[in-house]
């Protein structure tokens, strides 16, 4: 996979693979004009379970494919230090994610837009959402088909969803079959990147195409290390192979995509962030950006577990080697059934209270359980409805802790910082429990294991967050895009200050989206590539008439 030396100088140098890199690599080099060098820390996307919907399980604690990082004490969780876990392969976090396909709320774009990033309402970013999605339901005027990122619905319904809907509907909720479509209110059934029970990373959509392309070049276990600049202009990229350090020069931009933890530690790391942090480690300081790391989002869940009265949990299957068998006989036959789920089977956005003019939570139905993400599941049939806060005000930070890329940033969410974010956690789960505990839904309750029913005052539920919260693995917003002295990137998602540099992931959210990021991660890799394209042409048309 290494290029040789002729193509160590590129048109384009994309640091990371991930959800947003491999849109970037792909839309890069099509036209065949520009040779791009995309440069990926983790392997090759060869890990079976990758493929597996269900093998999101087993890759949670995996070091081969994910960075496997974790938060420093957070104050707000009883000091706990939580699991982050992002992806290190091919395909970044969209091979090791729980697949399920939301884009967020149109009014989440409107607000980029209102906080003055021309080119980012919920109009202007619709197009690139229905360029990336190849829709199983078919194109309309919200869904796109014929793309390279495939989106369809679970193979099947399983009781317990369908309990789960109607409890929801009992609850005075309304049934809603699209979450992505003219509205994301009510409950139903998720939609995953998915195409016949397989799983649709970036890699596999975007990449594998690319690949064949001769101006394009992947190297795989391939760190970057720094950034390199001629003053305040970047030039290329420092990386290493292994013990080898290799240098690319890049002619005409360097596009960082690592992620909302990697994009600001290599920031960082090149001489661009707070200056102090700089110095600190001994960093020759480019230039000081206090918001490169700042405005750290994420979405925290609150996992509730419940015993089922039947077996009909992935428990039973997974805790039983015939009906494991089975489910995988099932599965290579007619690629259906257990092994084809994500994360999140069914769910559900609410409003907790009347003032809310959209969804303020969204709610995870998990047909198995175990005492955490990614611990052994329970030896009893059990399930887990988790409530997480759309659009949390608590803010942290990514901060390097060495001046060495090796090492893992100080990461620190700073969950349940703010009063408003302890109120709406709170009001969720008590609707959520309104939920499970309508006729539909109780039949199949053996048992409130966590919190038990005696949980039951305000303060209660809160310290239960505290003490078992965790996170949803929407990190996003540390390189954040916006008009003001702080923000990271303009609105075509160029450095403030710095030339021909760019970030272009889940980083530069302005706010974290309400619902899952991947969707929108593509989407932002589909409009950057299309910005990057188009400045190009400009500034080829300027040299042409000089
Ligand atoms: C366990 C888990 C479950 C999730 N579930 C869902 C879900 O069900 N639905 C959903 O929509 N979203 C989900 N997400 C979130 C979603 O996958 C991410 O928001 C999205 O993938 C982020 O895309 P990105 O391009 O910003 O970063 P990533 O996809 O993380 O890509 C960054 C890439 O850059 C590489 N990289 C980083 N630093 C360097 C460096 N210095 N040199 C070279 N390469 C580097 C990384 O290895 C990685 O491949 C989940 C995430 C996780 C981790």
């Amino acid at each position: 996979m290494a290029p040789g030396p002729q193509l160590e100088s590129f048109d384009y140098i994309v640091v990371g693979a991930g959800s947003a890199g491999c849109v970037l690599a792909n839309r890069l080099t099509a036209s065949s004009r520009h040779r791009v060098l995309l440069l990926e820390a983790g392997g090759r996307d060869s890990n079976i379970w990758i493929h597996i919907p269900l093998g999101y399980g087993k890759l949670f604690n995996d070091a081969r494919v994910n960075w496997l990082y974790s938060t420093e004490p957070e104050p707000d969780m009883n000091n706990r230090t939580l699991i982050q876990p992002r992806g290190k392969v091919l395909g970044g976090s969209s091979s090791i994610n729980g697949l399920l396909y939301i884009r967020g709320q149109a009014e989440d774009f409107d607000h980029w837009r209102q906080l003055g990033n021309a080119g980012w309402s919920f109009e202007d970013v619709l197009p690139y959402f229905r360029r990336a999605e190849d829709q199983e339901r078919g194109a309309d005027a919200l869904h796109g088909t014929g793309g390279p990122l495939a989106v369809s619905d679970v193979s099947e319904p399983h009781p317990l969803c369908e309990a789960f809907i109607e409890a929801a509907q009992q609850a005075g909720f309304p049934r809603n079959d699209d979450f992505n479509g003219p509205s994301q209110e009510g409950a139903g059934y998720f939609q995953l990147t998915a195409r016949n029970g397989r799983r649709c990373t970036t890699a596999v959509g975007y990449l594998r195409q690319a690949k064949r392309r001769p101006n394009l070049a992947v190297v795989t276990d391939a760190l970057a290390s720094r950034i390199l600049f001629d003053g305040r202009r970047a030039i290329g990229v420092e990386y290493r192979v292994g013990d080898t350090a290799r240098v690319a020069h890049a002619g005409c931009e360097v596009i960082v995509a690592g992620g909302a933890f990697n994009s600001p530690q290599l920031l960082q790391l090149s001489g661009l962030g707070p200056a102090a942090l700089l110095q600190s480690h001994g960093i020759p300081v480019i230039a000081d950006m206090p918001g490169v790391g700042a405005d750290l989002q994420d979405h925290l869940q609150v996992r509730m577990q419940y015993r089922c009265t039947e077996p009909i949990t992935m428990n039973d299957v997974i805790n039983s080697w015939r009906r494991r068998i089975g489910a995988g006989l099932r599965y290579i036959l007619s690629r259906k059934g257990l092994l084809t789920i994500g994360a999140g089977y069914a769910g559900g956005f609410f409003r907790t209270h009347a003032g809310a003019t959209t969804p303020d939570v969204q709610v995870h139905l998990i047909i198995f359980s175990g005492d955490s993400s990614g611990a052994a599941l329970h030896p009893f049939p059990g399930f887990i409805a988790s409530v997480c806060q759309l659009r949390p005000e608590s803010r942290g930070f990514v901060h390097i802790k060495s001046a060495d890329p090796t090492m893992p940033p100080a990461i620190q969410p700073r969950y349940l910082s703010s009063a408003f974010d302890c109120d709406t956690v709170v009001a969720g789960m008590k609707l959520l429990r309104g939920i499970m505990r309508q006729p539909a839904m109780r039949r199949y309750i053996a048992e409130e294991r966590a919190p038990t029913p005696d949980c039951m005052s305000d303060a209660d539920l809160l310290a239960f967050a505290r003490a078992t919260g965790s996170t949803v693995f929407h990190p996003t917003s540390t390189c954040r895009m916006g008009q003001d002295a702080a923000a990271v990137v303009d609105e075509r998602l160029r450095v403030r200050g710095i030339e021909r540099l760019r970030v272009v992931d889940a980083s530069i959210m302005p706010t974290v989206v309400s619902g899952n990021t991947n969707a929108a991660a593509v989407m932002i890799g589909e409009k950057g590539a299309d910005m990057i394209s188009q400045d190009a042409k400009a500034s080829a048309a300027v040299r042409l008439s000089a």
